[in-house]
């Protein structure tokens, strides 16, 4: 390949590999700290990216999250981190998708392409993930991050333990766990070389293997994971997340959600309250970054004044009854 920009990993690759590489399209899920990392070291290698992500720049995110400066914040990470990998690598095409991934959009925001990179910061989320690769049968990369300590594991559907096999029961969640920088880091330049491995054949991956690694004592080990025949995601091919309710907007304090995943009883338990609105119930999302309006009719639409324009950005089609 006479392009300069790549002469130094085509020896790696080879230069079919860099044909392949190019061509090829990677979901990363999540721009945080894994998710900048994996899409800059993809990015710089000729990948073309979708980036997903719902979710806004923080001075709390810029310790890891390598792909934003002070100029971000307040911007849709999945619009900035478009500007800084188009700097990057101008040859590439960036697909944005400012929209959190749930049951009902997963396959839609996956669909066409050739590997997914979940970099999410949550099992709800990389249940969904997991769930919608298995079916639409794309290989993905896996990581969970805490402190100084990360695991990683390449799933490959119906040949690997995909993530339900792995990890039957959601563990215990955390709300912005403790985490030092370069720890996502390791876990993105993981599921970077991954993905370009399998993209251009070279090497092998960690399939089969769940890698952990504490950076504190400097320590990388691996476990042997196998496929569970009774799995309900690859065993059965049971997709009780995708395209499921219930989905209602709920707000509480000065914060909203449009919940998707969990279950309206224990919302309301949990002191939660349904609003109303003129046009159609509604609820502004987290810190009022989007509004959601729900019709009678069961539609509903989520406009995004955090993308500049306010249009609307996607239509919500299986809203349950309000
Ligand atoms: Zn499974």
């Amino acid at each position: 390949m006479a392009d300069a920009r790549y002469e130094r990993q085509v020896p790696v690759i080879g230069e079919e590999g860099q044909s392949r590489l190019s061509g090829s399209l990677v979901a990363v899920v999540g721009l945080g700290g894994t998710g900048s990392a994996a899409s800059i070291y993809l990015a710089a290698a000729g990948a073309n990216l979708r980036l997903i992500d719902w979710d806004v720049v923080e001075e709390g995110n810029l310790n890891r999250q390598i792909l934003y400066g002070e100029g971000d914040l307040g911007r849709p990470k999945a619009l900035a981190a478009a500007d800084r990998l188009s700097g990057l690598n101008g040859e590439i095409e960036l697909e944005v998708v400012h929209e959190p991934l749930v049951g009902w959009n997963a396959l839609r925001v996956l669909s066409g392409a050739d590997l997914v990179v979940d970099a999410t910061d949550n099992f709800q989320a990389r249940y969904v993930l997991g769930e919608a690769c298995v079916r639409l049968g794309l290989p993905h990369t896996f990581s969970a991050v805490r402190g100084t300590y990360g695991l990683y594991t390449f799933v490959i559907p119906g040949e690997t333990p995909c993530l339900r096999c792995i990890f039957p029961e959601p563990p215990p969640e955390e709300s912005g766990p403790p985490v030092l920088g370069p720890t996502p880091g390791v876990a993105g330049t993981l599921s970077a070389a991954e993905a370009i491995k399998h993209l251009t054949g070279i090497g092998s991956t960690s399939r089969g293997r769940l890698i952990s690694f504490d950076l504190s004592g400097m320590e990388f080990d691996e476990i042997s994971i196998a496929r569970n025949p009774n799995c309900p995601v690859c065993g059965r091919g049971e997709f009780e997340r995708l395209g499921a309710g219930p989905e209602r907007a709920f707000v509480r304090g000065d914060r909203a959600y449009l919940f998707l995943e969990v279950g309206v009883g224990d919302l309301v338990r949990d002191g939660w309250e349904e609003v109303g609105g003129e046009e159609g119930r509604y609820a502004l999302l987290s810190k009022g970054r989007a509004r959601v309006y729900v019709y009678d009719d069961g539609g509903a639409l989520v406009s995004c004044p955090g993308c500049g324009t306010g249009e609307v950005v996607s239509t919500v089609t299986h809203i349950s009854e309000l």
